[in-house]
């Protein structure tokens, strides 16, 4: 391989160089003076840093592009630098010549650069990009994405590129559209998913289909939502959930594997029903407990009114009673309020005359026996805070799930990778007030559960009830992708469509060359599509996808806030 105008790079000199002449290019990072002539110079390129010492050196600033050739020899006593990879080397009688010269950048790009503003670095994010973790998180990405394919060829998928310029997709997200000239006043729409194609794919007999598809969906920003973003796409044919599972698996553990040399094990399974009752999310993260404890028993003949309600549950804090003041209850119970709650009960849990008490402004509407009956069925120990939520079983769930992750939530890179399969997702996830219809909670391709296929003819409780054959992975409480068994016969998506409301007509333009497709005999299919940044977002330790790099110099990054 050549080495173009370099013999080495920077970052890969050690003890066994010295003595040689080498030749490095790079960035000046930084200078400082030795004496009078004398400056130590860190060259910086994308492996990392080396020290080279230059006479005369007035001339080099900050960021100013160079070769320097020298000779490479132990640092002096002393000034060894063993947090540097090449520490105990520096490169002396050096020759320096300056490719281009540079403006001082906008902001330091060595570790300083993490406190900088991120609006700042992605507007100059060539420069965030020259940081070594900015290089180390896109070479992670490079890594991954490389093991992915390895291990989906290694399956016996073929990869498959889908168009860009399309009809609408139905993901869900409103479309972007390109006008187009030949037409005017029509629009292609830029795919949210390659989900139709892939499912014309399996009519068309390619049996394992994958692809690394950008998709494109015009959303509100957040940090784990952008404008475009990667999925790693599949779909197979003849194969229901447990062979995605399973060839999903695989891929992913190749990808941990590469970022972070470690192996996946076996990823547990939680139901949907199991992961809101126990942490009230679909994406939970497991990093930490504070399960929710379901005390509606505890309180079933209570006298006190707002503990009238289908569902009470519990959240225990162990041991947050003393750093937590009145002021923060009642933010929290603020907050659980914009969750959608009535209110927030809590209770600090204190040493009392005869045993545990409870400290609490409804203590007093409590008897006895429900607050120990409560303290029991909780574990409370004193010096613990319980936070209580009393409503219908999914705004319980779903407010003391988010009121868990505020209390437990462990920073990104702490915890370990806790994957998770979460099962039997809802067929539907809500029905719709106005219209009466129900609002399909994966898309409307999505296969009922077998048992579950008879509630498709009752109303609207029957409806909410059914289980599909969607499925969700999930890693430390982000949804990493999702899937599912997709209908293959047309019957079956008929009576769906005709349930969601969507006309003959609608269906036809919308899907029309997937029902005709479907007429001409489509296998049984099943698949799943993740999102390849944040997976190495958590990988690498990042909070926000925002700051890998795919989107190397594009102006919508501005808007993330
Ligand atoms: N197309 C779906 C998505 O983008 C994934 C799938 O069902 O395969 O979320």
């Amino acid at each position: 391989m050549s080495n173009g105008m370099r013999t080495h790079y920077c970052g890969d000199l050690r003890s066994a160089d010295v003595g040689s002449e080498v030749s490095v290019c790079g960035w000046v990072s930084r200078r400082r003076e030795h004496g009078e002539h004398l400056a130590f110079v860190d060259l910086r390129d994308h492996t990392g840093v080396v020290q080279c010492v230059v006479d005369g050196a007035a001339d080099l600033r900050s960021e100013y592009v160079v070769r320097i050739t020298g000779t490479v020899r132990p640092r002096p006593e002393g000034t060894v630098n063993p947090a540097l990879a090449t520490g105990e080397v520096e490169v002396g009688d050096c020759q320096v010549e300056v490719l281009s010269v540079a403006e001082p950048p906008p902001f330091p790009l060595d570790d300083r650069a993490a406190d900088v503003d991120e609006t700042v670095r992605l507007r100059h994010r060539y420069l965030d990009l020259r940081r070594t973790e900015m290089q180390r998180n896109l070479r992670s990405r490079a890594a991954l994405l490389s093991a992915v394919r390895r291990a989906m060829d290694g399956q016996g998928f073929v990869e498959v590129e889908t168009p860009m310029l399309i009809a609408s997709t139905p993901e869900g997200a409103r479309d972007f559209v390109v006008p187009s000239r030949t037409r005017p006043g029509t629009f292609y729409a830029l795919p949210q998913s390659p989900q139709l194609f892939k499912q014309l794919c399996m009519v068309g007999g390619v049996d394992r289909y994958f692809q690394v598809a950008r998709c494109m969906r015009d959303e509100d920003l957040r940090a784990d939502r952008q404008f475009e973003f990667t999925q790693l796409d599949m779909e197979m044919s003849f194969a229901g959930q447990e062979d995605v599972l399973t060839a999903v698996t695989v891929a992913v553990a190749a990808a941990v594997e590469a970022v972070t040399g470690q192996p996946v094990g076996e990823i547990p399974r939680l139901t949907w029903h199991e992961a809101m009752d126990r942490f009230g999310s679909d994406k939970p993260d497991v990093r930490f407990g504070m399960e929710l404890v379901d005390v509606t028993e505890v309180f079933a003949a209570t006298e006190f009114n707002a503990f009238k309600a289908p569902c009470i549950k519990a959240v225990r804090h162990a041991g947050g009673s003393e750093g937590t003041g009145r002021n923060r209850l009642d933010d929290l119970t603020d907050r659980a309020k914009r969750w959608g709650a009535k209110g927030l009960v809590w209770m600090r849990v204190e040493q009392g005359e005869g045993g545990v008490s409870l400290n609490s402004p409804v203590a007093k509407f409590l008897s006895d026996g429900e607050q120990s009956a409560l303290v029991a069925a909780t574990g409370a120990q004193v010096g613990d805070l319980l936070y209580l939520v009393a409503d219908d079983w999914r705004r319980t769930c779903h407010v003391l799930g988010l009121l868990r992750l505020e209390l437990g939530r462990p920073p990104v890179d702490e915890g370990g990778l806790q994957f998770l399969w979460v099962v039997d997702f809802p067929l539907f996830e809500d029905v719709d007030e106005a219209t009466g219809r129900p609002v399909p909670a994966h898309h409307p391709f999505t296969m009922p559960n077998a048992e579950d296929a008879p509630l498709l003819d009752g109303g609207p409780e029957d409806l909410l009830r059914m289980r599909s054959q969607a499925y969700d992975l999930v890693l430390n409480g982000w949804e990493l992708g999702s899937g599912s068994v997709r209908i293959h016969r047309g019957d079956l998506q008929q009576k769906v469509f005709d349930l969601l409301g969507i006309s003959a007509e609608e269906a036809h333009a919308k899907f029309g060359f997937l029902l005709d497709a479907f007429r001409y005999g489509a296998p049984p299919h099943a698949g799943f599509a993740f999102g390849v940044d944040r997976l190495v977002a958590l990988l690498v330790g990042e909070e926000k996808s925002s700051l890998l790099l795919h989107h190397i110099l594009n102006s919508h990054l501005d808007q993330i806030s």
